[in-house]
This record gives C-alpha cells, sequence and structure tokens, in this order.
C-alpha cells in the first residue's frame, strides 16, 4: 500500500493544529473520511435527495436504489447471511440496545443468566444491566486478567444451562485486546446460548467473517470505518429477526395499520421505523468500496506493523505503564498507558499542544478502568493512513512532557480522579 497516497485521499490530513501537521491518533473515537466519501455525501444532496421507500419519482427511486445497494454492500463486507439481515441502526450503542429490547425482552426470563466481559464498552454492559434489573435476569462476567486479556477459565466456569446470552465485544477500544469468538461461539452453541459481537473496533480494522466467528448478533458503526456519522450496523440471522418483537414504532416498519393494531413489515425494514439517515447510508456505502479497494488484510497488516513499532518506541519512556497484550498479533491498533503520575488529561493537552490527537479518560469502560486499578489512560489508536513518522512525532511529544512534569514513580492510582468538565470516553 501507497501510505503517501491514501494520505491525500483524506482532506484533512492536510490540515495544522496549534501551528504544526495533524498527527490524527484518535481513530477508534471516531475515523476520517476519504475524499470519496464526503463527495458521496455532498453528491447525495446535490444531485439525488429524496425519501427512501416511498415515492414512485425519480429521486426516490435512485435515493432508494443506493440506499440497498449499501446493504448489499455491508453484507458482502463482513459475509452476512443476507442483505435481508442488515439493519441500519444510528450507531453501534442503538444496535446492541436494539437486541435488549427486541430479543430480550421477548426471551429473557427471571433467573436467566446474560455472560458478559469485564472489558466492555458501556454500551454492551449498560443494555444488558437494564434488562436484567427489569427481568430479574443474572448477569455473569469474564473477568480481565492483569495482562489484558480474557480469563477464559471464568467463561467455562461461569457459562452454564440458564446462560441465554453471551455479549462479548470483539476488540477492546481502551486497551487494544482482540478477544478469541471462535471460543466465545463455541461455548454458546454447546449450551443453546445466542452470542452477539460488538465489532465497533474490529469490522473498521480487521478482516471479519461472520460465517467465521459464529455469532448470531453483529453490531457496528460506520463513523468508526471512515463512513458517516448517525449510521450503525445490526446483522442477524433471519429466523431470528422474525421471532423478535419490533424495536421502535412508526412508518415503514408495518404491513397494515388499524386504530387498535398493525402487523409488521417484511426483512429488514420491521426493524428501520421512521425515516432512515439515507443520505448517510449511501455515503456509508461508498466508505465500503474505499476500504474493499484497500483490502482489510492489508489494513490489519499496516496498523499490526505500526503498533509493534509504537510499543517498542513508547517502551524506551522512563515511567510508562502499557495497558494490554504487549504482542501486536494479539491487539489492535491502540495503544492506551500511563506515563508516571502525569494525568492523562494533562498529557493529552500536551500533545495537543504539538498538534496530536489522542484520547484521555475512561474511554467508555469503567469497570475495566477500576480492574486495572487505575482513573483512566491516554489511548492512541491508529488507522491506515498513519505513519511511523507520526509515531516518532508522537513519541518524542511524550518525551517532551515527561521532561516538562518530571515523571516519578507513583502510580496513576496513587492520584486521585482530576474532577473534569471534559466529556471523556467513547
Ligand atoms: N463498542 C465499542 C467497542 C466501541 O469502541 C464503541 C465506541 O467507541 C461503541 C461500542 C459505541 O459506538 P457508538 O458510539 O458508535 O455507538
Amino acid at each position: 500500500m501507497d501510505i503517501d497516497k491514501i494520505r491525500k485521499d483524506f482532506p484533512i490530513l492536510s490540515r495544522r493544529v496549534r501551528g504544526k501537521p495533524l498527527v490524527y491518533l484518535d481513530n477508534a473515537a471516531t475515523s476520517q473520511k476519504p475524499r470519496a466519501v464526503i463527495e458521496a455525501l455532498s453528491n447525495f444532496y446535490e444531485n439525488t435527495n429524496a425519501n427512501v421507500h416511498r415515492g414512485i419519482h425519480t429521486l426516490s427511486e435512485e435515493a432508494t436504489a443506493l440506499y440497498e445497494e449499501a446493504r448489499k454492500k455491508v453484507a458482502r463486507f463482513v459475509h452476512a447471511p443476507s442483505p435481508e439481515s442488515v439493519i441500519f441502526t444510528r450507531n453501534t450503542t442503538e444496535s446492541i440496545n436494539l437486541v435488549a429490547h427486541a430479543w430480550g425482552r421477548k426471551f429473557i426470563n427471571p433467573g436467566d443468566e446474560i455472560l458478559l466481559t469485564g472489558m466492555e464498552h458501556h454500551s454492551n454492559l449498560v443494555p444488558w444491566q437494564i434488562l436484567a434489573q427489569e427481568k430479574g435476569a443474572v448477569l455473569k462476567f469474564v473477568e480481565v486478567r492483569p495482562d489484558g486479556t480474557l480469563n477464559l477459565e471464568d467463561l467455562d466456569r461461569n457459562a452454564g444451562p440458564r446462560t441465554k446470552l453471551i455479549a462479548v465485544t470483539h476488540v477492546s477500544n481502551a486497551i487494544g485486546t482482540i478477544n478469541p469468538i471462535r471460543r466465545f461461539a463455541q461455548v454458546a452453541k454447546s449450551l443453546g446460548a445466542l452470542l452477539l459481537v460488538d465489532a465497533a473496533q474490529s469490522v473498521p480494522h480487521i478482516p471479519v467473517d461472520m460465517r467465521v466467528l459464529g455469532c448470531d448478533f453483529l453490531a457496528f458503526s460506520a463513523h468508526k470505518m471512515m463512513g458517516p456519522t448517525g449510521v450503525g450496523v445490526l446483522i442477524a440471522h433471519e429466523e431470528m429477526l422474525e421471532k423478535m418483537s419490533p424495536f421502535l414504532g412508526g412508518g415503514d416498519m408495518i404491513r397494515e395499520v388499524w386504530l387498535e393494531k398493525a402487523t409488521w413489515n417484511e426483512l429488514p425494514y420491521k426493524f428501520e421505523a421512521g425515516t432512515p439517515n439515507f443520505a448517510g447510508v449511501a455515503a456509508f456505502g461508498a466508505a465500503l468500496d474505499y476500504l474493499q479497494g484497500l483490502g482489510m488484510d492489508n489494513v490489519r497488516a499496516h496498523e499490526q506493523e505500526l503498533i509493534g513499532y509504537a510499543l517498542k518506541s513508547l517502551l524506551q519512556i522512563e515511567g510508562i505503564t502499557i495497558y494490554g497484550p504487549m504482542d501486536s498479533a494479539q491487539r489492535s491498533g491502540v495503544v492506551s498507558f500511563n506515563l508516571g503520575t502525569i494525568h492523562p488529561h494533562d498529557l493529552g493537552t500536551v500533545l495537543d499542544e504539538d498538534g496530536i490527537a489522542v484520547r484521555a479518560g475512561h474511554h467508555c469502560c469503567q469497570p475495566l478502568m477500576r480492574r486495572l486499578g487505575i482513573n483512566g489512560t491516554t489511548r492512541a489508536s491508529v488507522y491506515v493512513y498513519n505513519t511511523k513518522e507520526e509515531i516518532d512525532k508522537f513519541a518524542k511529544s511524550l518525551d517532551r512532557a515527561r521532561t516538562l512534569f518530571g515523571v516519578c514513580a507513583p502510580s496513576p492510582t496513587d492520584r486521585p480522579a482530576k474532577p473534569s468538565a471534559k466529556k471523556e470516553g467513547r
């Protein structure tokens, strides 16, 4: 891959921040967009804009064709069972909430168990807490080991005949661990339980084949994979979607409506109530084309090389603690760390002065932070357009911060969380 050529496709990468060339290392929060996606969005509004599925006029037909073509592209991208098994939502959070409502409320009973892990993003934890409270179900957990991998003995110990659902993140947004989903799928299958995979951090960065994963539900967000904001995906087998209750009620999701009752539309429309983000979905189609053109194997290989390089150079910095597996084969393009007693927000501020964008805080993973005995971390996350030179600038800026603050030995837990007005997470 010619990274310099790829970088030219992303207009934002040529801007400067605080007088320095932007080094964007906050890709786990949201990715940057290639010109092809930006143009697809503006082309849609300039030439095609009309509501989908409703009109008999040319614009509406063209808009519907783009919308449905994107659905087929999603299905091909992750080898979904069929285009009809692909539901467009707003984001990963909504996709998971859809399952909690439409499947959970119908099929979870008092005493049933939902097995999660200690490294879930809040969006794959809180919906299950709400459901469990409502239904009298029990949440169980696979805990995280000090090295940032999951303790698979917990999986064997805590999965049992009452387990109805296992919900696990494919890749940790906070520390980058790539989890062994096949192993979870085998356990779920042996128990007749369902498996939901939060793929928000995997589908954008590593090749994902739903058939190989063996999961029942797959959720991810377009904005983390070069697509626009406001588009998410939920994929499930059609037989499962048929059995589930609707999530939201309204236009498009119905077949026939009377004053007192209604019947539901066919799949996938049963789960797409109201006007969808059709312009965003059309542009998401362009993002999928772009990633397909690069090849997800190539994307992963580049990121693995970069993160291996980053781990090596960061380990040279005195006082640094890096979280998550140290083997780049087990880690996505995320490196999460603390530098001595420097608060992650302070570190983020110094990096920003050097034009470097990272994230600082608990990354919407408070239980994981507690487990690691910290309040938060600084997180750098790469994508296919990042370079080794940028990693060098990042390491140099960390060194500057170290000199500025003077790093001493105590761990960050010795320092209480700094009250902050900044919103943390993603
Ligand atoms: N799951 C993981 C692993 C994530 O990293 C994120 C976002 O950072 C989400 C879920 C939620 O994604 P969204 O905010 O797009 O709903």
